[in-house]
């Protein structure tokens, strides 16, 4: 079965709690009888729990926690934001995947996910732990932008917020919140690292990838981040679709990108970036290469650095590039 047609079948079937009849599904196609069973079919050998019951229809009662692109496809409400989907059962990171594919003419939005990643990086040459096959959302972004290179980096903060927004949705009760400028954290844990990449030449933007992972189903984790990090399983105790967490992060991200595009700033974001933002108002401390220091968090500016008042009541605007922030006694707080 064609990918499209698969991802409008799942569509179909999801968007309804009761039965679809074979008779819909043979207009809506248009197709016969036999074909519409045989895409069920298919459906049920990938995994899909549907039942079929004669003179109602089909329902689909569960479904693979898969992240194929007509899984991702069946719940995406974007217009751009993951239109066009590659997935890899292995590959060695989203973010070098998706710069091939960007050279290659692949359109802005597109999506790259993987179930593993042999060299997952993070910030300044370093790992992120990506072993845990089909557990986690590994993906990246292709943004091809028609602003400035500056402004660029601002989409970490985007992708960020929009990470948070569709984990609150799956850990009600939980703390959600962004620790700036590229992490988001559950409970004071981290959840999910972001990486932004970007090609450009003086005023030109090639491309932007945003690569993200986002630890989900995960049980345990390796030693050295046992105690810093969280997935949603972990911490909510409930197993969680990752195609479902795509679609609404790509959901959040296009919208808050829309509004980024108008002013290429903050600016109609900030309020609600710092509701989520982590350490504000307590002391937090800027490991800064070219010296520590502590201060209070104020928040961000338009332009999405972190403002931190120290104790002479100096204010620091803290660029995001070569620096990491702690809270005085955790990774948070
Ligand atoms: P920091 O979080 O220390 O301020 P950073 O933002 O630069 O630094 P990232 O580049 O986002 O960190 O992520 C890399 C770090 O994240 C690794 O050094 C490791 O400690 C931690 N890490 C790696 N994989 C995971 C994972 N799957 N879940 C949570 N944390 C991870």
């Amino acid at each position: 079965m064609e990918e499209n047609r698969k991802a409008q079948l799942l569509k179909l079937l999801r968007s309804r709690d009761a039965y679809v009849s074979g008779q819909e599904l043979c207009e809506q196609f248009g197709v016969s009888r036999t074909a519409v069973w045989k895409m069920i079919n298919q459906l049920k050998e990938e995994g899909y729990e549907i039942e079929a019951v004669s003179n109602r229809g089909y329902c689909l009662k569960s479904a693979p926690d898969l992240t194929s692109p007509e899984e991702i496809t069946s719940r995406l409400t974007t217009d751009w934001a993951g239109r066009t989907v590659y997935h890899f059962g292995e590959t060695g990171s989203t973010n070098i995947d998706a710069k091939r594919l960007a050279d290659e003419g692949a359109p802005h939005g597109t999506l790259v996910v993987a179930d593993t990643q042999t060299m997952g990086r993070g910030r300044r040459g370093r790992g992120w732990e990506s072993e845990d096959a089909g557990k986690a959302v590994y993906m990246t972004l292709l943004l091809k932008p028609q602003f400035s290179p500056e402004y660029a980096s601002r989409v970490t903060l985007l992708m960020a917020m929009a990470v948070t927004a569709a984990l609150e949705e799956v850990c009600e009760g939980q703390s959600v919140q962004i620790k700036w400028p590229n992490d988001v954290v559950i409970n004071g844990r981290k959840a999910c690292g972001i990486l932004t990449e970007m090609s450009a030449e003086p005023g030109y933007i090639h491309h932007v990838v945003i690569g993200t992972g986002i630890n989900v189903n995960q049980s345990s984790f390796p030693k050295e981040i046992e105690q810093t990090a969280a997935s949603v399983l972990r911490e909510t105790g409930k197993m969680q679709p990752r195609a479902l967490i795509i679609a609404r992060v790509m959901f959040f991200f296009e919208q808050y990108y829309e509004c980024f595009v108008q002013t290429h700033d903050l600016s109609a974001l900030r309020e609600q970036y710092e509701a989520h933002l982590a350490g504000i108002g307590r002391e937090v401390r800027v490991l800064d290469p070219k010296g520590e220091y502590t201060g209070v968090s104020k928040g961000i500016t338009d332009s999405g650095e972190l403002i931190v008042e120290k104790e002479d009541g100096t204010r620091v605007e803290v660029y995001a590039g070569e620096v990491s922030v702690r809270g005085l006694y955790g990774y948070t707080a």
